[in-house]
């Protein structure tokens, strides 16, 4: 209690001198009159200038917590943006945000055929033998873990795929993705050499290779729509991942594109690795009736 009181004493004492002092200063706001300091204060001698000062500084308190939520807001819109780029970076198996997911884009534009897009947008255009890449067609790529590039309109979606893939103990990867003319042709002289190698003569090593790589500017890898999906060379085996792809790759809007009861239609071999995106609605419809693409699009 006796410290206690000290200090009140003290704390009274140098309230006295602070007041004071402003009062000898000619501080704004010091008391001007004589008398004891408690009645000066009770009524001011500038009220106007008083609610003024208080005005200023309520407003500078709002303006004050005004700045601290938009910092706020900035700091949700930049956690929720790392937290999305951590989520794209799981494409592939052992890639951490730094990694990057997504490690640049390009644009590229179509063939020299002209045939019309496909009716129900960009997704359902058909592309093969019969339908070249359409001149017009234009497509912005990202790359994807691994290397490959796809558009960058299907990412979302096939991101989704490979995450449910990997929840299953499966660790798919874009073994390819898109391909320029140049590239598409570049593959399928691979293939006609490789045959060649086996001891086809060269008539029969290119019909052999067209039964697999299509010819430049009707393969659907030039759409960047089309991605070959491989499992990581060192986790399961091919077929479970073609297995449950089969199962389940329509949940998230691809179709297995060359079936093996429909090569008489694509002209393709069965390619279990080969799918592509057609958006969910088409490729529901196609997995429960059976169909592949020219078929659903009655050009079959
Ligand atoms: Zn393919």
């Amino acid at each position: 209690m006796k410290c206690r009181r000290k200090i009140n004493e003290k704390e009274r004492g140098g309230g006295r001198r602070l007041r004071t002092a402003a009062a000898r200063r000619g501080a704004p706001g010091a008391v001007n009159t004589r008398g004891p300091q408690p009645a000066a204060r009770r009524r001011p001698v500038h009220p106007p200038r008083r609610v003024a000062r208080r005005t200023a500084r309520r407003l500078g308190r709002r303006l004050l917590a005004l700045a601290a939520f938009a910092l706020l807001l900035v700091g949700v819109w930049r956690l929720s943006a790392w937290a999305a780029g951590g989520v794209r970076a799981l494409l592939g198996r052992g890639y951490t945000a730094s990694d990057g997911l997504v490690a640049g884009s390009g644009s590229a534009t179509g063939g020299t055929a002209s045939p019309p897009p496909a009716a129900g947008g960009w997704e359902l255009t058909l592309v093969n033998a019969d339908h070249p890449l359409p001149a017009d067609w234009q497509v912005e790529t990202v790359e994807v873990a691994g290397g490959e590039r796809v558009d960058q309109r299907i990412l979302p979606a096939l991101q989704q795929l490979f995450d449910a893939a990997r929840a299953q103990g499966l660790y798919p990867v874009v073994a390819s993705g898109y391909r320029t003319n140049q590239e598409q042709q570049q593959i399928l002289e691979d293939k006609i050499a490789a045959y060649r190698q086996e001891g086809y003569p060269d008539d029969l090593a290119r019909q052999a290779a067209a039964q697999w790589v299509a010819q430049p500017g009707t393969s659907e890898h030039e759409l960047g729509l089309a991605v070959d999906i491989n499992p990581d060379g060192s986790m399961g085996t091919g077929q479970e991942l073609y297995d449950w792809l089969l199962e389940h790759a329509w949940e998230y809007g691809f179709i297995k594109r060359y079936p093996a009861d429909k090569v008489d239609i694509t002209g393709i071999s069965n390619e279990p690795w080969h799918y592509r995106y057609v958006g969910r609605e088409a490729a529901r419809a196609i997995t429960e009736q059976g169909l592949c693409l020219e078929e659903y699009l009655g050009e079959g």
